[in-house]
């Protein structure tokens, strides 16, 4: 396995770092993004520790290639908040259209180049899902007919078993919302794409903990990881 730390959008304001680890054999290529949100800090942590646990040894990918961009926003996470203008609804809606921000755009360029089938873009949101239908706090959102929708509902069993206050259990969702970074990978190339929402008003572990065993659930069901 090799691990390799890169540049987003180098040399401009939004610079920030990504990292590309390659398993020993073939296999799909796998992109996790957070940050796009800048207040939602578990999903970041998440990310970034799994960078670290896949540097140090204490886990490794064996197939394919997972790219890691544990903090897209950095301007708005050095400040907790959500990003001014919102960056999730700044990715293309069509295939000819640009993205209209320079984050989205260095993004649209990294899936272009790297082509991942897969995609799990990380969030954190209001409520509990399991409390209202309304609410997207602990679920995996998914668009209508995205080809994700079998390994979201096998995640989802695995997850939930682990679960014990039923309150917290995730769900999935079935939703579209154009200028997604979700959205825009799923139609500009096909991925199977899924949001993952932790409920911000849950203890931070907790949170760092639920977004790293659903990441992992994913590796392990897509293939890369034993
Ligand atoms: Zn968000």
């Amino acid at each position: 396995m090799i691990v390799k730390k890169h540049s987003l959008a180098p040399g401009s304001a939004y610079n920030t770092p990504y990292h590309v680890i390659r398993g020993s054999q073939q296999g799909p290529v796998f992109m996790i993004v957070a940050g796009i949100h800048g207040n939602e800090t578990a999903s970041m942590k998440a990310a970034q520790r799994i960078v670290n646990q896949l540097r140090h040894g204490s886990r490794s990918i064996q197939r394919g290639t997972l790219i890691i961009v544990p903090i897209l926003n950095k301007q708005a996470y050095r400040k907790r908040i959500r990003g001014v203008p919102d960056l999730n609804r700044r990715f293309p809606r069509y295939n000819n259209e640009a993205a209209s921000h320079p984050l989205a755009s260095s993004l649209c360029r990294l899936m272009r180049s790297y082509h991942p089938s897969w995609y799990l873009d990380l969030h954190e949101a209001n409520g509990l899902s399991q409390r209202s239908k309304r609410v997207l706090g602990q679920s995996l959102v998914v668009s209508p007919g995205n080809p994700a929708v079998p390994a979201v509902r096998h995640v989802l069993k695995g997850i939930n078993e682990t679960v014990g206050v039923e309150s917290l259990r995730f769900n999935i969702r079935l939703r579209s919302r154009s200028g997604t970074s979700r959205m825009a990978v799923s139609r500009l190339l096909g991925a199977k794409a899924v949001t993952v929402e932790t409920c911000w008003s849950l203890n931070h572990a907790d949170r760092v903990h639920y977004q790293m065993d659903i990441i992992y659930r994913f590796l392990r069901y897509a293939g890369l990881m034993i």
